[in-house]
C-alpha cells in the first residue's frame, strides 16, 4: 500500500549511478546530485515526498570508510523522525559492506534504510538505474493493510531483488544482477508487483527504540588463506599493531593447513588477544569446524565460528563491537550470535 502523505530521505553518497564520462581521460567520475535529478524526471510522477541531501564530495563507493558510515548515521539520526523511510544511493564496488556496517549502527530500526545504485550511470539509455532507484523509493514508503513499514531493516534493492543488507556480497562487475544474498532468502521481489516476503523480514525487539551507533573500531583486518600462504605472512598479519580481530577466510567449511606451523601462529594470535572469526570463501554454505581436522583443531585453539556469515558482515560486525568498547571476550560472544539476522546459527 503506497502512502501518499509518506515521505523518503534520498541520500546521494556517490557512485556509478550519478557518475559522468571524464571528457579528457574517458573515465566515470562522481557528479553532482542535480545531474542525476535533470536524469529521472519520472521522480516528479512519485506521489510522496521526496527530500534529498548529498555528501559534500560524492564518491566512488572505492573511497568509502568508516567515517563516511558515520556520516550516514548521523543524517539519518537527524531527521530519523521526519521520514518514512531512507534511500541510499551507493556505488556498487563496497555496497555490500555498508550495507552490513549500517544494519550494525542503526540498532532497532522500524523504518526502511535501502542501498541501491547501478552499473551504468543514469545518463545512458541502458542505464539500470532509474529501475533501482524509482522501485527503491517505492520500497522505502510501502505500508502493510496495518500501516506499518513492510521493511524495517537495512536492505539493498538491486535489479529486481530486495535483500537483506548484511547478507549480500557483489558478484558481478558486469551484469546487472550484480549483488546476491546466497545464505538468506530474498526479502521481496519486484515484478508488475512487489512481493514481500514478510514472514522472513527482521524486526525490532518489541517497545525498544532506535539506537544509533556511531563509534566504529577498524583495527581488524581479512585474511585470505592459500595454498602456499606463508609463516611469513600470517606472521606479519599478526604482528600489526594494536590490531583485535581477524576475518580468517578458509576453505569450504572453515578448512585451513593442518600444520604445526599455523597451528602455531593462530595460537600466538589468540593467545595476543585477537579474536579470530572462520568464515568460508565458499559463496554459500557455512562454517562447520567439528567436520574436519584443520578445523577441529582451530576451534580447539579458540577460534571461533562465523557460521555462514559473508566476509563483509564480519569484518564490519568485529569494528561494531571493539567500537562499543567490548572486551574481547564478550566480542566473541556477540560473534557466535546473530544480531540482526546476519548469520545462521546451528
Ligand atoms: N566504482 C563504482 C563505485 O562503487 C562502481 C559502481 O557504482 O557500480 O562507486
Amino acid at each position: 500500500m503506497l502512502d501518499l502523505n509518506a515521505s523518503v530521505l534520498l541520500i546521494y553518497t556517490g557512485g556509478t549511478i550519478g557518475m559522468i564520462e571524464d571528457p579528457e581521460t574517458g573515465t566515470l567520475k562522481p557528479y553532482d546530485f542535480s545531474h542525476l535529478k535533470e536524469q529521472v524526471p519520472e521522480l516528479n510522477r512519485l506521489k510522496f515526498n521526496i527530500d534529498s541531501i548529498q555528501f559534500q564530495e560524492p564518491i566512488d563507493s572505492a573511497d568509502m570508510n568508516p567515517e563516511q558510515w558515520k556520516k550516514i548515521v548521523w543524517i539519518i539520526e537527524e531527521r530519523y523522525d521526519q521520514y518514512d523511510g531512507f534511500v541510499i544511493l551507493h556505488g556498487t564496488d563496497t555496497m555490500a559492506y555498508s550495507a552490513s556496517a549500517l544494519s550494525f549502527m542503526l540498532e532497532n530500526l522500524n523504518k526502511p534504510v535501502i542501498l541501491t545504485g547501478s552499473q551504468l550511470p543514469i545518463g545512458k539509455i541502458r542505464t539500470d538505474g532509474k529501475e533501482n532507484l524509482v522501485t527503491a523509493l517505492e520500497i522505502a514508503v510501502d505500508k502493510d493493510p496495518d500501516g506499518k513499514a513492510f521493511v524495517q531493516e537495512v536492505c539493498i534493492f538491486f535489479q529486481n531483488l530486495l535483500m537483506r543488507g548484511n547478507r549480500t556480497s557483489k558478484i558481478s562487475a558486469s551484469y546487472f544482477n550484480a549483488f546476491n544474498s546466497f545464505n538468506f532468502p530474498v526479502l521481496a521481489e519486484a515484478g508488475v508487483k512487489i512481493h514481500y516476503r514478510n514472514d522472513l523480514m527482521h524486526r525490532p525487539l518489541r517497545n525498544n527504540s532506535p539506537k544509533f551507533h556511531s563509534s566504529l573500531d577498524s583495527n581488524v583486518a581479512i585474511v585470505k588463506i592459500f595454498p602456499g600462504i606463508s609463516a611469513d605472512i600470517l606472521k606479519a598479519m599478526i604482528a600489526i599493531p594494536h590490531l583485535k580481530g581477524i576475518v580468517l577466510e578458509t576453505y569450504g567449511a572453515g578448512n585451513a593447513p593442518n600444520q604445526k606451523w599455523f597451528l602455531d601462529i593462530i595460537e600466538e594470535a589468540v593467545n595476543k588477544g585477537i579474536v579470530i572469526v572462520n568464515v568460508t570463501q565458499c559463496a554459500s554454505g557455512s562454517v562447520d569446524m567439528r567436520r574436519y581436522q584443520s578445523g577441529k583443531a582451530m576451534k580447539d585453539l579458540g577460534v571461533i565460528s562465523g557460521y555462514d556469515i559473508t566476509t563483509e558482515a564480519a569484518v564490519t560486525k568485529l569494528m561494531f563491537l571493539f567500537g562499543l568498547g567490548l572486551d574481547r571476550k564478550e566480542v566473541k560472544t556477540y560473534m557466535k550470535v546473530s544480531l540482526v539476522g546476519e548469520a545462521t546459527i546451528e
